[in-house]
């Protein structure tokens, strides 16, 4: 069974690109039926904050992401990380080193000197236990020092390290703390993973960490190293490209459905689908369709595919979506009129907007109260003679069923009567409306804001 797992160090924010490894991770293990785990690690006791694990939830809830059993602290798995270690060294599979800071060094400067590999050999991996002195130690990894070690990764192929580039890692320091590439190992395989799906940037480690799984004889996880996110312009992505924190897409009121399609498209392709639901992407999911390129940011087709999925969003899960949005946004809170008003605009109002705050803003028509302050150009289009035409539509209105062919058939009659056409009284009528002279169709606002509203919004305007 299939068991992968995300395991973000808690230094700062939630990145995408971290975002994106947790979704992998998470499609791969919930399209299999398979497990999806969540571990903190946290063995950096300096740099690990308790806000940046929080901060790291959050995003995952945000984002749908959820994650089988308890978070998992590294942290708190010391002891038996430790264990291993000294498993290890009763294997011979590892050595205690004495060699101190100092000689270290000066076996470094002496190989730069003589133009030598500065990889530290310790002169402890081949003395026996008997002649270890009574002093501090760390134990190191007695790692092959011929030969080379492969590995298979889903992505990248076959990668080959030579194993005499590799030095001997240290996997307990001289305080008896274990190191995060000890853990790691330990704890992914304590935890069942079968495929570790990550940043390509861990790649070199995997070589390191698989000599830890054949010192203890523990079967090796599935390895998947994606290539990391670029800027438009195709550098390593950074702040100057744009927003990097999961978060800040949330802020920007991106849909979390839009941003799972984005992400899961941003370096992974199934043929030339673009938008899809959350069902076919777990479905199709696979480590086959991951790029060997790094993908590139593309701020359009986020929009154009955060637009669709709010398109497709039934209204009734949409509006509390716009609520978390508008509370984590910290904007006012909705009244029950409000919601009542966008729930019955939602149909006119989310097919084209490609964010949240775009949504709101074209339903401000129905979130505003009276009197609609119109805008300059909205203002330029109430001139004299067509507040004439509208104080002859008001009467029309008083009577007319409720309903679009009859709102529309009033209109009519009424441009008819005046010589003018359906566009041209309908931008007073706008303007009237909704204070603006770009908005959903006038119908359909008279539809949603009722009789009694229109005329007293018509009334306003030819007062
Ligand atoms: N904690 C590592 C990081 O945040 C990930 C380690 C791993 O996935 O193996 O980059």
């Amino acid at each position: 069974d299939v068991v992968t797992r995300f395991a973000p160090s808690p230094t700062g924010y939630l990145h995408i690109g971290g975002a994106r490894t947790a979704l992998f991770n998470w499609l791969y293990a919930r399209g299999r039926g398979g497990k999806f785990l969540l571990r903190i690690e946290d063995t950096d006791r300096e740099r690990s904050t308790p806000e940046a694990t929080d901060a790291i939830l959050r995003g995952l809830k945000w984002l749908g992401l959820d994650w089988d059993g308890d978070v998992v602290s590294q942290f708190d798995g010391r002891e038996r990380h430790a264990e291993v270690a000294r498993e290890m060294l009763a294997r011979g599979h590892a050595y205690k080193c004495f060699s101190t800071p100092q000689e270290i060094e000066a076996f470094r400067e002496k190989a730069r000197a003589e133009g030598r590999s500065t990889l530290f050999l310790s002169p402890w991996r081949d003395a026996g236990p008997a002649t270890h002195p009574d002093a501090p130690f760390v134990i190191r990894l007695k790692a092959p020092r011929e030969g080379q070690t492969v590995i298979e990764d889903a992505v990248q192929g076959t990668v080959t390290f030579r194993n005499d580039q590799l030095d001997d890692m240290v996997c307990l320091r001289s305080d008896g703390t274990p190191t995060y590439m000890l853990a790691v190992v330990v704890d992914d395989h304590d935890m069942g993973v079968t495929h570790v799906i990550r940043g390509d940037d861990h790649l070199n480690n995997a070589a390191r960490q698989v000599q830890v799984y054949r010192a203890m004889d523990w079967a090796e996880p599935a390895w998947a190293h994606i290539p990391l996110i670029h800027g438009p312009d195709g550098k390593k992505l950074s702040k100057r490209h744009g927003a990097v924190g999961l978060e800040e897409y949330q802020a920007m009121g991106y849909p979390a459905a839009g941003m799972r399609n984005y992400l899961t498209r941003l370096g992974w392709a199934h043929g030339d689908a673009e938008f899809f639901t959350d069902e076919q992407a777990k479905e199709w999911f696979d480590l086959a369709g991951i790029g060997r390129a790094p993908a590139r940011l593309d701020f359009k087709k986020l929009e154009n595919l955060s637009g669709q999925h709010i398109a497709a969003t039934p209204d009734a899960e949409l509006l509390p979506e716009i609520e978390a949005f508008l509370a984590a946004a910290g904007q006012p809170i909705l009244s029950q009129a409000q919601k009542d008003g966008l729930s019955r605009a939602l149909y006119c109002v989310k097919d084209r907007a490609k964010t949240f705050p775009e949504l709101i803003d074209k339903a401000r028509f129905v979130l505003a109260t009276r009197p609609i302050d119109p805008d300059e150009k909205a203002g330029k289009a109430l001139d004299p003679v067509s507040r004439g035409i509208l104080a002859e539509l008001t009467p029309q209105l008083q009577n007319a069923s409720w309903e679009r062919e009859m709102l529309e058939a009033s209109v009519a009659k009424v441009a008819e009567a005046h010589g003018i056409g359906l566009g041209k009284i309908a931008g007073p009528i706008r303007a009237a409306l909704a204070g603006r002279t770009v908005s959903p169709s006038i119908f359909d606002m008279m539809l949603v804001i009722g009789r009694d509203e229109t005329i007293a919004r018509l009334k306003d305007a030819t007062a």
